[in-house]
């Protein structure tokens, strides 16, 4: 196995992890040190974090049938989550999907099939993976929704079908709903197997590691058992506890976001030798010139500007890099770059 490796951004812009560019008002950090400024460091956390658990059952609306599960990180949750799988279980997500469903999967010995998407659309590939559905049973079936690295949703109908003819537990990974406008959290009552996990880390706290999950009571106290005691740490729980408090401020940045969205796929399709995909979350995912991502890359670098080199994934994400959207002089700054770069090199 190779670790997970996190590129360093020292004097870049920063465009490459899909963070929120945004830092909040002064005010709203006075409040903020106001409210972790008696946190008692000497204690234990709640193990429970049941305040902050509370506060996401309210945002969510959720009904007393469901639980939330925490986690440091929604990393940690699905690591969590294979950790209680059965030894010999199977694990299936689509390709190409978010790194860490495999690289957990082959860490705990589990076996996965990453199943590609289909070419044009990146959509699920539906009657393949209901094949493998039938034919393997996973244990468990992630769907990113919208999808990291591609961006997009997928088909509702797909999802639910699969939904339903999986014997195992379906997740769908929310992690980037606040740009997105979809959810499958009203569909939770209607299916057992359903869990919807999600995470604060796009949304705009990516540094007090916090994601958590959604589903039926009795799935979550299962979970519980290999949950560690204090994994929220009481900076995060009360942090967090406040940011979701301060919704209005996220709800803006998260508007401003997506309205850079639109700016950049348009920019970005207009330069020559460009695909942009669509895309309903914080990043686009663009085709350049056949093998010449790599140079436009480090040609980006160098100008200063840092983001996602997925090309060496090769498949569908062959020639394929990945933008963060930032602040508009951020993004103008990537893309100068990129014309630039495409410029120097002849393409
Ligand atoms: C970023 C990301 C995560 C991980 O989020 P953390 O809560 O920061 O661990 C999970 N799923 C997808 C699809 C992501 O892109």
């Amino acid at each position: 196995m190779a670790a997970y490796k996190v590129a360093d951004a020292t004097g870049l812009i920063k465009l490459d992890a899909m963070e929120n560019p945004y830092s909040w008002p002064e005010g709203i950090k006075k409040d903020w040190l106001e409210a972790i400024k008696d946190c008692q460091l000497n204690r234990y956390p709640d193990p429970e974090a049941k305040r902050l658990t509370k506060t996401i059952k309210e945002l969510n609306q959720l009904s007393g049938r469901f639980d939330v599960l925490l986690g440091n990180g929604s990393d940690e949750i699905i690591q969590l989550l294979l950790m209680a799988l059965p030894e010999a279980s199977c694990v299936l997500a689509p390709a190409p999907g978010f790194v860490m469903y495999k690289q957990l999967s082959d860490c705990l010995g589990l076996k996965y099939f990453g199943i590609p998407l289909l070419a044009e659309s990146f959509d699920l590939d539906l009657p393949v993976m209901l094949a493998v559905i039938e034919q393997y049973q996973p244990s468990v079936i992630f769907l990113a929704y919208p999808n990291n690295p591609t961006g997009n949703l997928f088909s509702e109908s797909a999802v639910l079908e699969i939904i339903k003819k999986a014997k195992g537990l379906v997740v769908i990974d929310e992690a980037y709903a606040p740009f997105a406008n979809a959810s499958f959290i009203g569909k939770l009552d209607q299916h057992d197997n359903l869990l919807v996990m999600r995470t604060v880390s796009k949304l705009g706290l990516a540094g007090l590691r916090l994601g958590y999950i959604i589903g039926n009571s009795s799935i979550i106290e299962q979970l519980n058992k290999i949950r560690l005691p204090y994994n929220i740490n009481v900076l995060s729980q009360v942090s967090a506890d406040f940011a979701l408090s301060n919704k209005k401020l996220f709800d803006q940045q998260t508007q401003n976001i997506c309205a850079e969205r639109s700016i950049v796929f348009k920019q970005l399709n207009e330069i020559e030798g460009i695909v942009a995909y669509p895309s309903a979350a914080n990043f686009i995912l663009f085709k350049t010139p056949k093998n010449s991502a790599v140079d436009i890359f480090l040609s980006i670098r160098q100008q200063g500007v840092l983001i996602k080199n997925l090309s060496g994934q090769g498949g569908l994400l062959s020639d394929c890099l990945r933008v963060t959207i930032g602040k508009r002089e951020e993004n103008r700054a990537f893309l100068k770059a990129l014309r630039v770069s495409l410029q120097e090199l002849n393409l």
